[in-house]
């Protein structure tokens, strides 16, 4: 019997996944065109903006962004290699505080204000409740972080290999493909290029083979097929997480309830 970990929810092979930083007004109009297109994505928010007017309100938080996650990306986006530790702490904490009160649900991932991220500034973060936080870095490929504190994405939205990384990531057969794409959506106002993000969506959405999730759905399903408990003769597993998995037994994808034991003989 062969085991591999080679699926995500529902037994898909691949996933995609948007990231957007700052939560200035233009959100609103990104998250329509992923809604319309089944595309899913997190919106790193700086809480401490929201009584500006340039900027996402509470209300837009709490109503306009239910079927994606809402992230953290500090209170007030300062460089968090310029910042005391107490600050740190400040940032974090009050933008979890203040997203909390508008999502209703822990917030337990964030990206780097400029992309700017340390070993201690990981140190510092994890202890803050954060399971994953991303960088700037592209990788222009489909890989899962080796490190989800610091998670490279594979590009952003105005890399020149944009439609080709698209068109590679529909015929790889790369095991549990990756398509992370992040960015800023007032860069499609100041770059008069929001036909990009439309044609991008369109050709990216409602693929049967992709699941079309969050940053925190991805880090939870991939921290829950990490947690699978095997026999000593790996026929039996038992999941003992809050998620369903699907693992691969000789070449197919085979369910993984949250909580049950499964006889992979007789599966
Ligand atoms: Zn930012």
């Amino acid at each position: 019997m062969t085991i591999r970990y080679n699926y995500y929810k529902d037994g898909k092979k691949k996933a995609l996944t948007m990231s957007y930083d700052d939560g200035r007004t233009f959100d609103l109009r990104l998250v329509q065109l992923f809604n319309l297109h089944g595309i899913r994505g997190t919106f790193h928010l700086n809480s401490g903006k929201f009584t500006n007017e340039k900027y996402l309100s509470a209300e837009d938080v709490r109503d306009k962004f239910t079927w994606h996650e809402i992230s953290g990306h500090t209170l007030t986006h300062p460089r968090l290699d310029k910042v005391s530790d107490e600050e740190l702490i400040y940032e974090v904490m009050e933008d979890r505080r203040n997203l909390e009160a508008c999502c209703g649900y822990p917030v337990r991932g964030m990206s780097y204000p400029y992309g700017l991220y340390s070993e201690n500034i990981i140190n510092m973060l994890r202890p803050l409740g954060m399971k994953y936080s991303r960088t700037t870095k592209a990788t222009d490929s489909f890989r899962m972080p080796e490190d989800f504190m610091a998670w490279h994405p594979t590009c952003h939205h105005d890399s020149p290999k944009l439609f080709d990384l698209l068109e590679k990531f529909k015929t790889t057969d790369y095991p549990m493909a990756l398509f992370y794409v992040w960015g800023h959506s007032f860069e499609f106002d100041k770059n008069n290029n929001w036909e990009r993000i439309e044609r991008f969506c369109a050709e990216a959405g409602g693929d049967d083979d992709v699941w079309y999730a969050t940053n925190i759905e991805i880090y939870d399903y991939y921290a829950a097929l990490r947690s699978l408990e095997f026999t000593a003769d790996r026929t039996v597993v038992y999941n003992p997480t809050a998620t369903d998995v699907w693992i691969s037994v000789d070449g197919s994808p085979v369910r993984i309830a949250a909580g049950a034991t499964v006889d992979l003989k007789t599966a």
